[in-house]
């Protein structure tokens, strides 16, 4: 904040005379003013006889911009004690992550899906869309919603009368400041390709 601070000299009908600073009352820039060692503005003017003034100066913090100095201040003070505020408490951002980056399903079959919000702002899941319609949520909690920190689980599915293998998509869409977040899906109509892949990888049957 820059309210500027400006000098005014008192020293009047002294010995000495009068200072022509204090006779016209007027008031000093910081500029035209020297300081002692204390940090004290000293008067460079003369009095009427002609000698150096030297008085310690009065600050004078300038009367029209005092109020306004003060408001914007403390406008600027509550808007920032608010913000922090509105982030600690009501505010920042949800964050969505799923560990699994693919998922491969059997027809018929259900896997868990953990979402983990990692934001400090709680999650709130929209829509989950699929590439393809053989894939779908097997058990919908309605607005599935996340804390901060914590995770919840989809459970997906693929159709019972899939007859092709499929490669998919799935999508998530929700508040999350990372916007939609999609893992791929295989759906795998061949039961021997899946008992290979459940061998290969252990994952899914940990999560079951
Ligand atoms: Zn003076």
């Amino acid at each position: 904040m820059a309210t500027k601070i400006v000098y005014r000299c008192k020293n009047t009908g002294g010995p000495d005379g009068d200072c022509e600073h204090a006779a016209s009352n007027e008031t000093l820039e910081a500029s035209a003013v020297t300081f002692n060692e204390s940090g004290q503005a000293i008067c460079p003017g003369e009095t009427v006889f002609g000698e150096p003034c030297g008085a310690i100066l009065e600050e004078v913090i300038p009367p029209k911009k005092l109020p306004l100095g003060i408001i914007a201040g403390s406008v600027a003070g509550l808007i920032v004690v608010a913000c922090v505020v509105w982030f600690f408490f009501l505010g920042g951002d949800a964050q969505l992550r799923i560990e699994q980056t693919s998922i491969t399903l059997a027809p018929g079959q259900s896997v868990k899906v953990e979402i983990f919000n990692d934001g400090n702002a709680s999650l709130k899941l929209d829509d989950v869309t699929f590439s393809d319609n053989e894939f779908s949520v097997d058990k919908t909690e309605d607005s599935l919603e996340i804390a901060p920190g914590k995770s919840g689980f989809l459970r997906i599915k693929f159709a019972q009368k899939a007859q092709n293998n499929i490669q998919g998509k799935m999508t998530i869409d929700s508040n999350s400041s990372n916007g939609p977040v999609s893992i791929e899906l295989e759906g795998n109509a061949n039961p021997w390709t899946v008992a290979e892949k459940l061998n290969s990888t252990s994952t899914i049957l940990d999560k079951e």
